[in-house]
């Protein structure tokens, strides 16, 4: 099978590769469509959050149709349309045994640890391959990881009707984590952006009002839109080296909420007396694992069955698997490209 090899930063090759095989359990996969996820980006650029074995096959946002089915395998069959859960716990610690397997610290993922979907084919544990409704198409598979992780925040952070949340970051993370905190019936969302493309995109897929950091003190018309107070929640979504964090803090109202779901390439920047003055609460989301005994991922795909959240506008650029390097390309080059969630098809 044709398959994109990751062997260093920007070193990303297109070779020939023996087709998986199921073992016990397991499926394999015919890879309809795989985004690329920021972390994936940050491997190509060569910026150093996990260790990544050369000559392993990335891609953890994935969803295809099952071609083989191994021993034991008994709620998937061939020609099931599928997503896949990339996260895969020990299963015998302390946290994995309570479901909460993000925080297991033998985690391992599809795509960084074991071979995932920049390939034709692609194998996973039949645990981890989740069933897709008729009106959840390949292309939202790639959004799945992000839904999880926004359920997850809400799960952390919960939110009700009387809550104002503001969502900093116009990426993947931040339309999710923007339709998540609406389906859960948030008054209002406000999404903090520096690009006006994504901003308009924004408008349509649910944001009530749009806030360009680029144009407008966003602290100031956060507060003038809240009489005065600030925002219940803030969920961070931008991470990587923003000044963000620090007004997350000053936009949220003492007592307030702030969710931090970006990931910070380096220490972020706090505005520590916010904080202290405003006895802020900041609670750190990671990634995603079960609500009550669901996987976080599963209620993804119901929110996109329900239309309660809508993928399709996020999806803003494909590449057949030939031209991933172009994808890559685009997603590092967002600020000429307006690339939300670029989809490798193979
Ligand atoms: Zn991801
Ligand atoms: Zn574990």
């Amino acid at each position: 099978m044709k398959a994109a090899v990751y062997y260093a930063p920007k070193d990303i090759r297109l070779q020939e590769m023996e087709k998986p095989k199921p073992l016990t359990g397991e499926v394999v996969i015919e890879v309809k469509a795989c985004g690329i996820c920021g972390s994936d980006l940050h491997f190509y650029e060569g910026i150093k959050d996990v260790d990544i074995n050369p000559g392993i096959i990335l891609g953890h946002e994935l969803g295809g149709e099952v071609v083989e089915v191994g021993k034991g395998v008994e709620k998937l069959k061939i020609g099931d349309r599928v997503g896949v859960e990339p996260l895969i716990g020990c299963g015998t610690c302390e946290f994995c045994q309570v479901g909460k397997y993000h925080i297991c610290p033998g985690l391992q993922t599809i795509g960084i640890n074991f071979h995932g979907g920049f390939a034709e084919y692609a194998k996973a544990p039949q645990e981890k391959v989740y069933k897709l409704p008729d009106n959840v198409s390949y292309e939202d598979t790639t959004l799945l990881d992000a839904y999880a992780v926004s359920v997850h925040g809400i799960n952390r952070v919960s939110v009700d009707v009387k809550d104002v949340v503001v969502v900093i970051g116009s990426g993947p993370l931040g339309f999710t984590t923007m339709q998540v905190v609406k389906a859960a019936g948030a008054k209002k969302v406000i999404l903090v952006g520096r690009r006006d493309e994504n901003l308009e995109i924004a408008k349509t897929a649910g944001a009530d009002i749009t806030l360009n950091t680029t144009k407008v003190d966003v602290v100031n018309e956060v507060k003038k839109l809240t009489n005065g107070r600030g925002a219940n929640i803030v969920f961070e979504c931008v991470g990587g080296l923003a000044p963000t964090l620090g007004q997350a803090l000053q936009m949220a109202r003492p007592e307030g909420v702030i969710g931090i779901i970006g990931a910070y390439s380096e220490d972020p920047i706090l505005d520590f007396w916010s904080g202290y003055f405003k006895e802020l609460n900041l609670l750190w989301v990671s990634s995603y694992a079960k609500w009550g005994g669901k996987p976080e991922f599963e209620i993804g795909i119901d929110l996109l069955a329900s239309e309660k959240c809508n993928a399709k506008p996020l999806v803003t650029h494909k590449f057949p698997l030939d031209e991933i390097t172009d994808g890559f390309e685009a997603l590092l080059n967002k600020k000429e490209t307006n690339a939300i969630k670029v989809a490798v098809i193979p």
